[in-house]
C-alpha cells in the first residue's frame, strides 16, 4: 500500500493490509450492520418468531431476545459488532427493548446508504440524525402517561415486556405480579438497586411454580449430610479463608522415626483443626458460609457442634449472603467478633430433584429477595430467566427513571410524525436525514404488521390516521392484530427503552456513516 502524493511512494502500511475505501467502505461496512438487524426483525413483538442457535459444541439456545441471540450468533464483522453493541448497550441500560434498537439502527443504515448514494455527506447524515433523535426524545418525554406509576400499571409494563417470550398468557399475568412484588419489596427512597432482586432458575416443575423468596437461595449444598437442614433465627458467619491445616496445602512430608512421632505430628494437625472448629463454635455461629474449602474433619467437629456450614461458596453468593444478613467477610475464623456476624430469620435447605437448594431468609440487612423461576426443561427455563430479568428492569427504570409511554407501535409512530412536522425547520440536507430517521423509524410498526400477517402498508396508513385523533397502536392478541389504545389494552413500555434505543442506534449508525477508509491488518 503506498500514498503516491509525492514522486517516490512512500509505504506506510505493512504487505497484508488490506485497504478499503470511500464509498466501497461504506457500502460494506452498512451491508454488514443491516444484515444483522435483518437477523433480529423476525423475532420483534408478541408475534415474533424464535430462532435456535447451535454453538460448535452443539450447545443450543432457543430465544426471542435480540441482545442474546446477537451475542450467541459469535459475529465477527467489526461493523456488524457495533450492532451487538446497540443490543448489549440496551441491554445493560434499562434492560429491554434490545431488538427494537437493533430493527432502528439496521433502518437507519439503509436509509443512510439511500442517502449517501443522492450525495448527501456522511456530515449532514450524521447531523440530521442527531437533531432527529433529539426531536424524538422531546416527543417520548410527551408521551409519558400521567398520573401514578401504580403496581396494576408496573404489573401491564412487566406483563408487556414476557409477551411473545414463552411465558404462556395465563402465566405471565402471574409472573408480572411475582416480579412487581419483588421489586416492591427491595425498593428504597433513593432508588432500587438491581442486585437486589436475584434470579434462580431451578429445572424440574412448571413454570407456574415459580416463587419469590424473601432472601438469598443458592445452589450451595451442606458440607455433610449430618448437619441440621433447617435454622431459625440463625446467626451466620461468613468467611473467604480455608478451614484446612497448612500443611495439606504446601506439599511437606513427615519425617518421623516412631510411631510416637507420627502421633505428635497427627495430634498437632488434629487440633489446629479442632481449633478452628471451636472457634467457629464459641463465636456462637449457627450457619458458616465459606467461599474456600472446609477439611473433612473440621467438617465433622462442625456437624458434631450443630453448625451448618457451606465450603467453596461462589464469590456472588458469598457477597450477597453477607450483604443481606450483615455479615461481614472474615479472614481468620479465630478473629470472628460479635460484630462480624449476621443473621436471617431462617436458613433452610431443600431438595429439589437431585439437588439443595439453601434458602437464606429474612436477613438482617439488606432486603434481597429471590425470583426461584421454575420449568420443565433447561431450554424453557432459560427462556424463562431471561423474560423475567427483562420484566424486573422494566418495572425498576419504569419507577426509578422517566416512566412509561403506550407501546405496540404506538410511540414509534408519535415520535415518528413529530420529527416529520419539525425536520422542516432543519436546515440543508440535514432535513433529507431528520426525515430518513421518522421513516426508519415506521420499520419497527411496520414489522408489527408483518410479523402478525397483517398488511403492512395499510396498517401504518390506519395507525397514522387512529393517532391523528387518539392514541393507538397494532395490538395483538392472540392470533389477531388491531388497530386500538395500548393503554386500554395493557401494552406499555418504559419510556427509558424508547429513548435508549433512539439514542444507541442514532450512536451505532452515525458512527458506522462516518467511517470512510477500513484498514485492515492481518
Ligand atoms: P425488544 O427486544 O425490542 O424488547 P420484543 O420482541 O420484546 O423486542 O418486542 C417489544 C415490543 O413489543 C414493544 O414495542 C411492545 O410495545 C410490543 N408489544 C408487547 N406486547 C404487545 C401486544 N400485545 N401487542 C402489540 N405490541 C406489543
Ligand atoms: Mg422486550
Amino acid at each position: 500500500m503506498s500514498y503516491q502524493g509525492t514522486s517516490n511512494p512512500i509505504f506506510i502500511l505493512g504487505d497484508d493490509a488490506q485497504r478499503t475505501r470511500g464509498r466501497d467502505a461504506q457500502t460494506s461496512n452498512i451491508a454488514a450492520g443491516k444484515a444483522v438487524a435483518e437477523a433480529v426483525r423476525t423475532t420483534l413483538g408478541p408475534r415474533g418468531m424464535d430462532k435456535m442457535l447451535v454453538d460448535s459444541t452443539g450447545e443450543v439456545v432457543i430465544t426471542n431476545d435480540g441482545v442474546t441471540i446477537l451475542e450467541e450468533m459469535d459475529i465477527e464483522h467489526p461493523a456488524a459488532q457495533m450492532l451487538v453493541e446497540v443490543a448489549q448497550t440496551q441491554e445493560s441500560e434499562v434492560g429491554d427493548g434490545t431488538t427494537t434498537a437493533s430493527v432502528l439502527a439496521g433502518q437507519l443504515l439503509a436509509k443512510a446508504e439511500d442517502l449517501l448514494g443522492r450525495d448527501v455527506h456522511p456530515t449532514a447524515v450524521v447531523e440530521g440524525y442527531a437533531a432527529a433523535r433529539d426531536i424524538g426524545y422531546e416527543a417520548v418525554r410527551d408521551l409519558v402517561l400521567e398520573g401514578e406509576l401504580d403496581d396494576d400499571l408496573l404489573r401491564t409494563v412487566a406483563a408487556t415486556s414476557m409477551t411473545g417470550k414463552g411465558t404462556g398468557d395465563v402465566n405471565a399475568e402471574a409472573l408480572a405480579d411475582l416480579v412487581v412484588r419483588a421489586v416492591r419489596h427491595v425498593e428504597t427512597d433513593a432508588g432500587t438497586n438491581r442486585d437486589d432482586v436475584r434470579v434462580h432458575t431451578q429445572v424440574g416443575a412448571a413454570s407456574s411454580a415459580t416463587e419469590l423468596v424473601e432472601g438469598i437461595v443458592t445452589d450451595t449444598e451442606p458440607v455433610r449430610d449430618d448437619m441440621p437442614r433447617d435454622l431459625a433465627d440463625a446467626t451466620v458467619a461468613v468467611i473467604d479463608t480455608k478451614l484446612e491445616t497448612r500443611e495439606t496445602s504446601a506439599d511437606v512430608e513427615y519425617n518421623v522415626t516412631s510411631v510416637d512421632q507420627l502421633n505428635a505430628a497427627l495430634d498437632a494437625e488434629e487440633s489446629e483443626l479442632r481449633r478452628y472448629a471451636a472457634a467457629v463454635r464459641d463465636a456462637g455461629v449457627d450457619v458458616l458460609v465459606s467461599q474456600k474449602g472446609i477439611d473433612d474433619r473440621v467438617a465433622a467437629f462442625l456437624a458434631d457442634a450443630g453448625v451448618l456450614a457451606f465450603k467453596s461458596v461462589k464469590k456472588s453468593d458469598v457477597v450477597a449472603i453477607a450483604n443481606a444478613t450483615g455479615a461481614a467477610v472474615v479472614g481468620d475464623v479465630a478473629d470472628i467478633e460479635a460484630a462480624d456476624l449476621g443473621a436471617a430469620e431462617r436458613v433452610h435447605v431443600e431438595r429439589f430433584g437431585d439437588d439443595d437448594l439453601t434458602f437464606i431468609e429474612g436477613g438482617a440487612d439488606a432486603a434481597a429477595v429471590t425470583l426461584l423461576v421454575r420449568g420443565s426443561t433447561a431450554h424453557v427455563l432459560s427462556e424463562l430467566e431471561r423474560a423475567i430479568g427483562d420484566a424486573v428492569d422494566v418495572v425498576i427504570v419504569a419507577l426509578d427513571e422517566e416512566g412509561v409511554v403506550p407501546g405496540a407501535g404506538c410511540a414509534e409512530i408519535v415520535v415518528a410524525d413529530r420529527i416529520r412536522s419539525e425536520a422542516a425547520s432543519i436546515e440543508g440536507r440535514a432535513q433529507l436525514a431528520a426525515d430518513a430517521f421518522a421513516d426508519a423509524l415506521d420499520a419497527l410498526p411496520r414489522t408489527f404488521a408483518e410479523n402478525t400477517g397483517m398488511d403492512p402498508i395499510d396498517a401504518l396508513v390506519d395507525l397514522r390516521a387512529a393517532n391523528e385523533s387518539g392514541r393507538a397502536g397494532l395490538i395483538t392478541s392472540g392470533e389477531r392484530g388491531e388497530i386500538a389504545d395500548p393503554v386500554a389494552h395493557g401494552v406499555i413500555d418504559p419510556a427509558a427503552v424508547k429513548r435508549e434505543a433512539l439514542a444507541s442506534a442514532t450512536d451505532a449508525a452515525t458512527m458506522i456513516v462516518r467511517i470512510d477508509d477500513i484498514i485492515a491488518v492481518e
